[in-house]
């Protein structure tokens, strides 16, 4: 049995500093370790051997230290995760992390702050407010605007289409307009706002995979006074496209009608050297998603709801009487009156320490360098009669496809290439559809990775799916 005075040995205060530092610094050992000797993104272990793993470890019996703790941990999880900073991963939208943000979660995760009001945040609440304040000037927003930071680009999403939902509370079968690139987070929004499930309208997109503004002016004509928001994409997750914002904005001024932009992706634009001018029109937007966790090298969770008019976020207040009436008559600077969250994390001071320490330019070159590599991927793709491209990305996505010489082996042939290549940890890249075909996407977050390892991908990806390709002309039963 453990005592109440072993018990109390673990917990973080005074007495135990020394055994905290002692603890996390065998923690720091294991990782730098770890990441020194990471050679690629992925072991390829599948599902049911990890969870066979996981699932005989009996959570009744503790291992009594840290040591042993993190030596089974090495087995369960750190031997088989999944890589970031590998120059190789080239799937998701997972950056590698900045050490600067890193020190900020050590920092905010050991003194707890909690963001929702005053008497549990104290400096945390004026350091969030600041990073509020800065983005939204970054935006182009004026001096009323205010915001939140989030748990990431779906609750802000959700908070943005809160705020269009109860400014248009009278409107009855209202409708959310957003691009057919837009992300899933905006149908799923409406869901949990229960605005029925009629009440997202894809606006069509063109070749170029960006909102068609002549689409958009025929669906806000039909929908009149119901629509309560657009939203425009400023980085489409699979495409990595800006829907035209000027023309958006000028709609939706003409009809009356919110602008939300989801720049869940595209944020990190607002830190570009070379490239702000692609955001242009974003300050006309009533509500902007920024996902500083995407692309601001910041380690999830690293988001924000940004507003134009700081006086929308109160709709998001509740009155709590254990938390507020006295408090807002004494004007204290509770943040939970603008959050959808109580207790919060505050993240905000990852991406303080980053701009402290390295600066907005710094993030900004290593996004643009990133949005440099795919645009030469693109060219070598386009140079490549193996593969097709699908739409060309302002941001640092790229969608392709090998094309075998049986072009209806093409959806199958992508498709094996991708696990084989997850399966053999050469690489990770992922997968989408494009008008109902199987296609491959990069997403370059990472400035370590060089046209070479592109080019090397590229062929391993040949190489798999021309094998399938065999494999099936000889055994037609090769699953995919
Ligand atoms: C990733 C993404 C989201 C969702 O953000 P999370 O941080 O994953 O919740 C929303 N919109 C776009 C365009 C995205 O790329």
């Amino acid at each position: 049995m453990t005592s109440l005075w072993q018990a109390r040995s673990h917990l973080f205060n005074d007495r135990t500093a020394g055994d905290y530092h002692r603890r996390l610094a065998e923690g720091l050992r294991r990782v730098r370790d770890r990441i020194s000797r990471v050679d690629r993104p992925f072991t390829g272990i599948t599902p049911t051997q990890l969870a066979a793993r996981i699932g005989r470890v009996d959570l009744d019996r503790p291992l009594g230290g840290a040591a042993a703790a993190l030596d089974e941990l090495e087995e369960l999880y750190l031997r088989d995760a999944v890589y970031f900073h590998h120059p190789r991963y080239l799937a998701h939208l997972n950056c590698p992390v900045a050490i600067p943000a890193l020190l900020g979660e050590l920092l905010l995760s050991s003194i707890n702050s909690s963001l929702d009001t005053w008497d549990q945040s104290a400096g945390a609440t004026f350091i969030e407010r600041r990073l509020i304040a800065w983005t939204a000037a970054r935006i182009g927003f004026g001096r009323g605007a205010d915001g939140v930071f989030t748990s990431g680009g779906t609750q802000s999403n959700l908070q943005a289409l809160l705020l269009a939902r109860e400014e248009a509370a009278h409107v009855s079968e209202p409708r959310v307009l957003t691009g057919a690139a837009g992300h899933f987070s905006v149908q799923k929004a409406a869901k949990l706002l229960g605005l029925g499930p009629e009440s997202v309208v894809v606006v069509e997109t063109g070749g170029d995979r960006r909102m068609r503004t002549d689409a958009l002016a025929a669906e806000l004509e039909r929908y009149g006074g119901a629509v309560i928001a657009v939203v425009a994409t400023a980085g489409t997750t699979d495409f990595g496209t800006i829907d035209p914002l000027p023309e958006i904005a000028d709609q939706c001024a003409l009809s009356g009608v919110r602008l939300h932009v989801d720049a869940a992706y595209g944020c990190g634009l607002l830190v570009s050297p070379t490239r702000r001018h692609l955001l242009d029109g974003i300050e006309r937007a009533d509500s902007v998603t920024v996902d500083y966790h995407k692309s601001f090298f910041q380690p999830v969770s690293c988001s924000a709801l940004i507003t134009r008019k700081g006086g929308d976020l109160r709709h998001s207040a509740f009155h709590a009487d254990y938390l507020n009436p006295a408090r807002v008559a004494a004007h204290l600077p509770d943040q939970v009156n603008k959050s959808i969250q109580t207790t919060r994390r505050f993240d905000a001071l990852k991406l303080w320490l980053t701009l402290r320490i390295m600066g907005a330019d710094a993030v900004g070159l290593l996004f643009d360098e990133v949005v440099e590599r795919a645009s030469q991927t693109w060219e070598l793709l386009a140079d490549d009669p193996r593969f097709e491209v699908a739409a060309r990305s302002a941001l640092s996505t790229v969608v392709f496809r090998f094309l075998p010489d049986e072009p209806e082996l093409a959806d199958q042939a992508n498709r094996y290439a991708r696990k084989a290549l997850s399966a053999s940890g050469a690489a990770v890249i992922a997968g989408t559809r494009v008008d109902g075909r199987e296609f491959l996407k990069f997403t370059l977050l990472n400035p370590e990775t060089t046209i070479e390892d592109v080019a090397d991908v590229l062929d391993l990806i040949a190489e798999h799916a021309a094998r399938y390709a065999a494999l099936i002309l000889e055994e037609p039963h090769v699953p995919a």
